[in-house]
């Protein structure tokens, strides 16, 4: 049988891990930090995931939080009104089916103890170039889902697939306890404020039980890129509050009595959204080949990530398990990804558009949502498969047909 290392024991790199060890693979994981030291470390995202991905998740039996994580039920739309208090846009829609957040401190040291219960092999080290090297020589594929690591960055940007060259939003995450829950279901809380960012919440599944995920999305250099001089937990949080009550009073009055669930669950930083070419050559002329945010990491303004971290791994596990004896050479590795990329690409043009000031004809079809129902589901649902947002949300004279059927309808 094939042996395959994977270099981290992240979202992806677990999940594809786990998937071919259940089809007899003999697979190691190269993982930098331990399952303790994930459990007591800081929050790294927010993780919303949607139905299809968390499908993929119930398909290989990793759901193990099914009926403890509080529902996503649906997704909520507000822009903050620019001229005064209140809101300019505001709509809620249900999803066909529910979403999770699951904390991936939860989450990575359950999969990492499935991964070991299952016969894999975990080893706790810091992956360099001349540990792929060996590697490379003495297995048969090496994959690497190392995130935002710094290995990541021996795969070549791919200026094509890349828009942005520096960080187009400063994030921050509070995870807290004690927030009212909104009215009628629960939801995705997304809120644009012009020119200073965005902020969504929702609800969540956290070490010590349901929790809200805060999280902001400031432009930089603007009012929201505010977490340098925030050294605490307990200034983290009243930043938090600050900005609430400062542009989205509605939000704030849900925080009253939130506290952070734990000295943790708090992070800010900011990163440039990045295409990268999917083989890596190492020194010796030896192949490796990307998966996750490695080579496909987008901003989280429209919580994509762990959801493309889950669908690329079932997708490069399909690949694996239909090429059979044959070698992993390149030509395998490039075109396995581009597999992913059919998908993919459509995510990462939904969310580089999200970053940008929206074009009118955008903020039509955000506002046309509030009359329309049809569309405002349409769009809350298109979170979970980004490719049905193409062409009405991308071209304007798409846009214009769209709208006029529905309103005709
Ligand atoms: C603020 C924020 C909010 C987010 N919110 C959402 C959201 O709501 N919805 C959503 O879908 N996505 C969200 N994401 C994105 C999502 O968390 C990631 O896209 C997803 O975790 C990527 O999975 P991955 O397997 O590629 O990498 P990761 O899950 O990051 O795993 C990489 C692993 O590799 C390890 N590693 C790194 N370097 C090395 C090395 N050299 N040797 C060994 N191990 C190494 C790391 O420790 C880590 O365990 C968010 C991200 C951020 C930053």
């Amino acid at each position: 049988m094939k042996r395959i290392t994977i270099i981290g024991g992240g979202h992806s790199g677990l999940q594809l891990g786990i998937g071919l060890l259940q089809k007899g693979y003999d697979v190691k994981v190269i993982q930098d930090r331990t399952a303790d030291q994930i459990a007591n470390g800081r929050v790294t995202s927010s993780q919303c995931q949607f139905d299809a991905s968390l499908q993929h998740e119930r398909d290989l039996g990793l759901h193990f939080w099914q009926d403890d994580c509080p529902p996503v039920e649906g997704i909520a739309f507000a822009v903050a009104n620019p001229e005064g208090p209140g809101k300019a846009i505001d709509w809620a829609a249900r999803l066909e089916n529910p979403g999770q957040s699951i904390d991936q401190r939860v989450k990575i040291p359950r999969w990492l103890a499935e991964f070991e219960r299952l016969g894999g092999k975990l080893e706790i080290r810091l992956a360099d170039i001349p540990l792929l090297e060996s590697e490379a020589k003495s297995r048969d594929l090496v994959i690497v889902a190392s995130g935002k690591g710094d290995i990541s960055k021996l795969f070549e940007r791919d200026a094509e697939r890349s828009l942005f060259d520096a960080p187009q939003r400063a994030l921050a995450l509070t995870y807290v306890h004690g927030m009212t829950p909104r009215d009628e279901f629960s939801a995705v809380n997304f809120n644009l404020i012009p020119g200073v960012g965005e902020y969504f919440v929702f609800p969540a599944l956290t070490k010590s039980g349901p929790c809200d995920i805060m999280v902001f999305e400031g432009i930089p250099n603007g009012p929201m890129d505010c977490w340098h001089d925030v050294k605490t937990p307990k200034d983290h949080l009243a930043k938090s509050q600050e900005i609430l009550r400062t542009y989205l009073p509605w939000e704030a009055d849900r925080c009253g009595t939130v506290e952070l669930t734990d000295e943790a669950g708090m992070l800010a930083g900011r990163f440039p959204p990045t295409v990268r070419k999917p083989v890596g050559i190492l020194p010796s002329g030896a192949k490796v080949l990307g998966l996750g945010d490695a080579v496909c990491l987008n901003d989280p303004i429209t919580g994509q990530g762990a959801n493309n971290a889950s669908k690329a791994a079932m997708v490069y596990l399909d690949a694996i398990l239909r090429h059979g004896d044959q070698p992993f050479d390149e030509p395998w590795m490039a075109a396995t990804f581009e597999r992913f990329w059919e998908y993919a690409q459509w995510v990462v043009r939904w969310t580089n558009m999200m970053l940008l000031p929206p074009p009118p004809f955008v903020l039509d079809i955000m506002g046309s949502a509030q009359g329309l129902p049809d569309l405002a589901g349409r769009i809350a649902n298109g979170f979970d498969d980004p490719r049905d947002f193409f062409p009405w949300f991308a071209e304007p004279a798409a846009a214009t047909d769209y709208l006029s059927s529905l309103r005709a309808a």
